[in-house]
């Protein structure tokens, strides 16, 4: 007997290859069974999910919910709430912060929380860091403690940090990442006051040349300068050297990281990324309304705008991310004997506004909405919408959201 059955939905799960019609059974926390048709009788509760879409737990490797000495909001806006199982915070605490992260974010939420260090002590707002606030031992530290939650270290390539230290935080997060047996998720793109004088390429070719295979960079579709293209608007050879090594090309969008054009150019030149994440900000009272409106499968809409397939955007957020996070034996298939992370989504059809970091809008056509989550077998129904109207992206309006509209 079966504690739950999820009957007749469609599994997409790129781990194993599969897209068919499947029932999935559960037991427990894992998976126990798959097949094309598993009778009702034999599970003590049936979820009917016929005409959806059954993908292992989503994972978000970039957002940030822990904001130090502020307020805070609950994790699982995005994550269980969502659709999404696995988040990563990237880049929230560095070693003074680290056990207030743990508090205040890990022992609050159902979502599984990894965390990215920052090698800054602690993380400020204010003035550019400096090299004496850096921690490499406690970073080293931190991390052989605690090798379930801490995957990596976040490193800001921006003219914040690089003005006032060269690449001298890159070279300690490497070291300190390389010494704890973690990962470098590094940021391109010239984030921050608009007259500030632009990262050259040349430094950013450097840091990119410092990645090894498993490390990422995130923001290639930026449309911000110090990042994915040099001043012909050529992609960086560095970044296509680095992800034939092994490096991951991650996507976050934040509020500033994606622009049609710049992920035109990008994708014409031959670079196709490797994940989608969302770089959501989630403060206290704001849910997911502010700052960053687009949760991880509202921005899914951009991708399936711009022609990767459905199975392209599920191994982009399940399998390809597990792997970055080294949780690939946990997490990101519905392989049986797995926990049981499962993303119920529908793939709805419209015309939706999509609207990049420098005003322009396309108009999408296919949408994915969560229908249910379960995690580790328990079934979590959707929180909140990040929209008054729902989980879908704004509707275009006729003849208004149509500029770059190639369709
Ligand atoms: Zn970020």
């Amino acid at each position: 007997m079966y504690d739950l059955l999820l009957k007749g939905g469609t599994v997409i799960d790129p781990s194993q290859g599969l897209n068919e019609e499947l029932d999935v059974a559960i037991s427990g926390n894992r998976i126990s069974h798959t097949a094309p048709s598993i009778r009702e009788q034999e599970s003590a509760k049936v979820v009917d999910v016929a005409g959806k879409i059954v993908a292992p737990g989503l994972i978000d490797i970039h957002t940030h919910i822990y904001h130090p000495g502020r307020n805070w909001n609950h994790p699982d806006v995005a994550g269980v709430r969502a659709g999404v199982t696995t988040i990563a915070d990237a880049g929230g605490p560095g070693s003074a912060d680290f056990e207030d992260f743990c508090d205040y974010v890990l022992t609050k939420a159902e979502t599984k929380v990894y965390s990215f260090l920052s090698i800054f002590r602690e993380r400020s707002l204010g003035a550019p860091p400096q090299e004496s606030e850096m921690d490499v031992d406690g970073v080293i530290r931190i991390a052989r403690d605690n090798p379930e939650i801490v995957k990596g270290v976040k490193v800001i390539v921006a003219p914040r940090t690089v003005q006032s230290l060269g690449l001298k935080h890159v070279e300690a997060s490497k070291r300190a990442a390389r010494e704890a047996g973690i990962r470098i998720m590094m940021h391109i793109g010239d984030i921050g006051p608009k007259r500030q004088t632009p990262t050259p390429p040349e430094v950013v070719a450097q840091a990119l040349a410092m990645l090894d295979p498993g490390d990422a960079v995130t923001h290639v579709f930026t449309p911000l300068t110090g990042a994915a293209l040099d001043e012909n608007d050529q992609l960086l050879s560095e970044l296509r050297e680095a992800q034939e090594r092994g490096v991951f090309i991650d996507t976050s969008y934040g509020d500033f990281n994606f622009g049609w054009e710049r992920a035109d150019t990008v994708l014409a030149q031959g670079l196709k990324p490797d994940t989608i994440a969302t770089d959501i900000e989630i403060h206290a009272g704001d849910g997911m309304r502010k700052l960053s409106e687009r949760g991880l499968l509202e921005y899914t809409t951009f991708f399936l705008e711009m022609g990767f397939s459905l199975e392209d955007v599920i191994r982009m957020t399940t399998a390809t991310p597990a792997r970055y996070l080294g949780i690939e034996d946990r997490a990101g298939s519905l392989a049986v004997g797995r926990e049981a992370d499962v993303s119920v989504l529908e793939l709805v059809e419209g015309r939706w506004q999509l609207t990049d970091a420098t005003g322009e809008s396309r108009v999408g056509s296919q949408a994915l909405v969560p229908v249910v989550t379960l995690k580790s077998g328990r079934v979590i129904e959707p929180g909140e919408a990040p929209h008054s109207w729902g989980w879908t992206p704004p509707t275009a309006v006729e003849g208004v959201a149509s500029v770059g509209d190639g369709s």
